[in-house]
C-alpha cells in the first residue's frame, strides 16, 4: 500500500543567517510603524513592503537570476516564508505571484511571459490572483464553465470566476478555462491563461466576507482577449498544471501559521504561571506546531527536487487548517470573549476577534476538509 513521504530536512547553514536578517527587517518595520501583525499571508496589503522585500532578495528567491531570481534554495524561501507570518507582515499583495503563479510561468510559460512577468514578480511589483473558483464549480474544478475560444490572434474568454482573492488589486490573473470539449469531458480541454485584469470585457465585482472585509471577488470575462503565448504549458493541460500547483499552494506555512500572532498573545494572556488546562492546551499546540513546521519544511525539500507531493501537501493543510482552528477555540478558554466585527483596542482581544470571524475560511479556502480527505484516501490506495 503507498504510503505518506516526509523525508527528514535540514535546513542549511545559510538559513540561520537569513532568519536573524528577515526577523530583524520585520522588527525594525513594525517598530517604524510600517504594519501591526495581522492573522496570516492573505490579510494586510502592503505593496511598498513588497517592494523593499524584493530589493533584500526575498522574492522569487528560488528562480534563475536570468529572470530576477536570487537561485537560492527552497528550505531558504521556507525560512523568509516563516518568519514573516511569523511576525504578522504586510505580505498579501505579492504572496499568489511569489508563491505558485511565478513557479508555474516559470515552469510552463512562454519564453515572453517569463521575461515580461517574472521580474516584475521578484520586485515585489507584479501581484496575481488565481481563477479556479466558479459559482457552481469550487471542489469539482473539472467542470468549470468558462470557455475560451480561438481566434486568429489569440482566443477570448467568456465565463465568471468567483471567490478570486485579491483580483480586485491584482495585475494578473491565471484562469483555468475551457478550450474543447464539454463539462462532462472532466479534466480534457481545460487550459490556464494569464490574464491581464485591465484587459478591456473584465468587470471585478467585491465579495464582503464575514467580518466585512473586501478580500475576494467576482471576475466576469466577456469576450476577454488573451494571446497564445499567455497559456501556461499548452493548450488542455490545464487540469494537470492545477494539480501540480495545488501543492505549492497547500504545503506552506502559510496554511498552518495564519493564527500563529494569536498564539503569541495567547501565552502572553496565560502569564508565567498559567492554570494547569491553560499549559496542557498551549503545550498541545506548540507539539503540534512544531510537527506540522517538519511535515511542510520536508515538502519544501521535496518541491525543491522537483517531485509533486500532492498528497502530503493534502495532508499537511487538513491538519494545518485544523490546527489554526483550534488556535482561537484555545484562546477563548484562556481569556474568554464573544466574537464581534467592530475590532476593540486592546491586541488579543482584536486578534481573538478577527480570527474568530475568520478561521471558518480556512477549511475552505485551497480546497475543503472533506476534498482533501478523499485525495488522502486516494493516494494512499484507500478508495
Ligand atoms: C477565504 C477564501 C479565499 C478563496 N480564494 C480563492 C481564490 O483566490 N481563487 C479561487 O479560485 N477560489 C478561491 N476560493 C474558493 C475555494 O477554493 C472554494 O470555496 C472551495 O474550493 C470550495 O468550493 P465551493 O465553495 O464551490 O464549495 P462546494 O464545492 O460546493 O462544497 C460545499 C461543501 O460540500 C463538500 N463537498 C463538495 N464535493 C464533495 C465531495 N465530492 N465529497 C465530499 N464532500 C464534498 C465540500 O467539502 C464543502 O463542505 C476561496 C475561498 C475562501 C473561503
Amino acid at each position: 500500500m503507498p504510503e505518506f513521504k516526509f523525508e527528514p530536512v535540514t535546513m542549511p547553514p545559510e538559513a540561520a543567517t537569513l532568519r536573524a536578517e528577515v526577523r530583524a527587517f520585520c522588527a525594525a518595520e513594525r517598530a517604524a510603524g510600517t504594519f501591526t501583525p495581522a492573522l496570516g499571508s492573505m490579510v494586510e496589503a502592503n505593496p511598498s513592503f513588497s517592494e523593499k522585500m524584493g530589493a533584500r532578495g526575498w522574492l522569487g528567491m528560488t528562480w534563475p537570476k536570468q529572470y530576477g531570481g536570487h537561485e537560492r534554495t527552497a528550505l531558504e524561501r521556507y525560512v523568509v516564508v516563516e518568519e514573516m507570518l511569523a511576525a504578522g507582515a504586510p505580505c498579501l499583495a505579492h504572496w499568489i505571484a511569489d508563491r505558485q503563479s511565478g513557479p508555474q510561468i516559470l515552469r510552463h510559460g512562454s519564453e515572453r511571459a517569463k521575461r515580461t512577468i517574472i521580474p516584475e514578480i521578484a520586485a515585489g511589483r507584479c501581484y496575481f490572483a488565481i481563477g479556479m473558483s466558479e459559482p457552481d464549480t469550487g471542489s469539482d474544478l473539472a467542470s468549470v464553465r468558462t470557455r475560451a475560444h480561438k481566434t486568429d490572434a489569440g482566443w477570448k474568454i467568456t465565463g465568471r470566476k468567483i471567490w478570486t482573492s485579491y483580483a480586485h488589486k491584482a495585475h494578473y490573473l491565471i484562469a483555468l478555462v475551457r478550450t474543447s470539449g464539454t463539462a462532462d469531458q472532466r479534466h480534457q480541454g481545460l487550459t490556464q491563461f494569464i490574464v491581464d485584469l485591465k484587459s478591456p470585457g473584465i468587470t471585478i465585482r467585491p465579495i464582503y466576507n464575514l467580518y466585512g472585509g473586501h478580500d475576494f471577488n467576482e471576475v466576469t470575462f466577456d469576450d476577454v482577449f488573451v494571446t497564445d503565448d499567455m497559456i501556461v504549458a499548452g493548450e488542455g493541460r490545464g487540469w494537470e498544471m492545477v494539480t501540480s500547483e495545488l501543492a505549492f499552494e497547500r504545503s506552506g506555512p502559510d496554511r498552518f501559521m495564519s493564527s500563529y500572532p494569536l498564539l503569541v498573545e495567547a501565552f502572553n494572556a496565560a502569564g508565567k504561571t498559567p492554570s494547569d488546562a491553560a499549559a496542557a492546551d498551549l503545550g498541545r499546540l506548540v507539539a503540534n506546531l512544531a510537527t506540522l513546521r517538519r511535515m511542510s519544511g520536508s515538502i519544501a525539500g521535496m518541491l525543491q527536487a522537483g517531485l509533486n507531493p500532492a498528497t502530503e501537501a493534502a495532508l499537511v493543510k487538513d491538519l494545518g487548517t485544523a490546527f489554526e482552528q483550534e488556535i482561537p477555540e484555545v484562546a477563548r478558554r484562556i481569556l474568554p470573549s464573544e466574537p464581534r466585527a467592530a475590532l476593540p483596542d486592546d491586541r488579543y482581544t482584536a486578534l481573538l476577534h478577527k480570527s474568530q470571524l475568520e478561521c471558518v475560511s480556512y477549511s475552505l479556502r485551497g480546497g475543503t476538509r472533506e476534498i482533501l480527505r478523499g485525495m488522502i484516501a486516494r493516494g494512499l490506495g484507500l478508495r
